[in-house]
């Protein structure tokens, strides 16, 4: 079992007031509250592969989180990376980043294409699909008429998304242009409201074969068709639904949403617990960790970003998050 990379980002801060001077320090890989003295809150330390500041880029998170992954990815293994925090943490910067400073998806797919190109004794059939978690019900972001889509499973596939659509692709610019489209498909101003409350997963398959199989002997590893799943994801904010003062429809998504992430905690605590202690890994308690499962565990490789806001005001859902984060170690 490969081991599962975790780390903690802090966006920079909203100019909100800090009303009691308490204040989040990262001193290399470690994040603690301090007081208004300046004396470290006892007890509030957490350690982590790595915490990035309110000053690191998109491009060093994905060079120290994502890269190995992608590379991975492109020699047959498959991998996850998750963002997961409150809502206005930064979980869909890192994901997508800013014009000036592209994000993982974006440095992701431009890397997996110029991978490929320098790999020329193989050739490769990419295929994307974009989809998200929303109250439970899966829907496709390439195609709008394609909703409530249901997990199935076979002897061939495995476990899959019946219905969704896969578009084979053969360039980064195609790629993006893509999810550019999928990312407007319930409306601009809807996407942003809704984004904080959905899963989105975005999947690359990769799938090569060595070109000249007749001249090479065929039992040899290289020759063998590869099949790497390759999973982005933008979770659902992680705040409490109590603290929103939520009702009805707000209440019901809320609860999906707290569920759904418990789920998720529990099956990467199993798996970072490894070995024979490990048992059961609930995977089936929710489609989010059903659809992940065949990339999530065994020999995929994973890496979750905790991100967190540093004003004082979010300091119950940050310390929650870096909870999180260290039960995913
Ligand atoms: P989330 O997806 O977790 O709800 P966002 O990614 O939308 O949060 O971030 C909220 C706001 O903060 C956005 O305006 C975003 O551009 C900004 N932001 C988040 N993280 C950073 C960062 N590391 N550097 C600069 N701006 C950031
Ligand atoms: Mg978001």
């Amino acid at each position: 079992m490969e081991k599962i990379c975790v780390a903690v980002r802090v966006r920079p801060s909203a100019n909100e007031e800090f009303v009691n001077g308490f204040s989040w320090k990262v001193e290399s890989n470690r994040i603690s509250l301090h007081g208004s003295d300046g004396t470290p809150i006892s007890g509030v330390s957490f350690a982590f592969d790595h915490v990035f500041d309110q000053e690191c880029s998109n491009a060093r998170v994905y060079e120290l989180l994502t890269k190995d992954i992608i590379d991975a990815a492109v020699e047959g293994f498959n991998g996850t990376a998750f963002a997961y925090g409150q809502t206005s943490s930064g979980k869909t910067f890192t994901m997508n980043g800013s014009e000036n400073d592209p994000g993982i998806i974006h440095r992701a797919v431009k890397d997996i294409f110029a991978k490929i190109q320098k790999t020329s004794d193989r050739e490769f059939l990419i295929r994307v699909s974009y989809m998200e978690i929303y109250n439970e019900d899966i829907n496709d972001l390439f195609a709008v008429e394609n909703q409530k889509l249901q997990i199935h499973e076979s002897l061939e596939r495995g476990v899959f998304v019946a219905g969704l659509r896969e578009e084979i692709v053969n360039s980064a610019d195609q790629v993006l242009n893509l999810i550019q489209l999928g990312e407007g498909i319930f409306g601009d101003t809807n996407m942003n409201a809704r984004s904080s409350r959905s899963h989105t997963i975005f999947r690359m398959v990769i799938e090569s074969k060595g070109k000249d199989n007749k001249c090479s002997n065929s039992s040899t590893s290289d020759d063998a068709i590869r099949v790497s799943v390759l999973n982005l994801v933008d979770l659902a904010g992680s705040e409490r639904v109590a603290k929103t003062g939520a009702g009805g429809v707000r209440l019901k998504e809320g609860k999906h949403i707290n569920k759904s992430l418990m789920i998720l905690g529990n099956v990467i605590n199993k798996l970072s617990e490894g070995g024979k202690l490990r048992g059961h890994i609930p995977y089936r308690d929710s489609k989010l960790t059903r659809i992940l499962q065949p990339a999530l565990g065994g020999n995929a490789k994973t890496s979750i970003i905790c991100t967190v806001a540093p004003e004082e005001i979010h300091i119950e859902e940050t310390r929650g998050t870096l909870q999180f984060a260290s039960r995913a170690k």
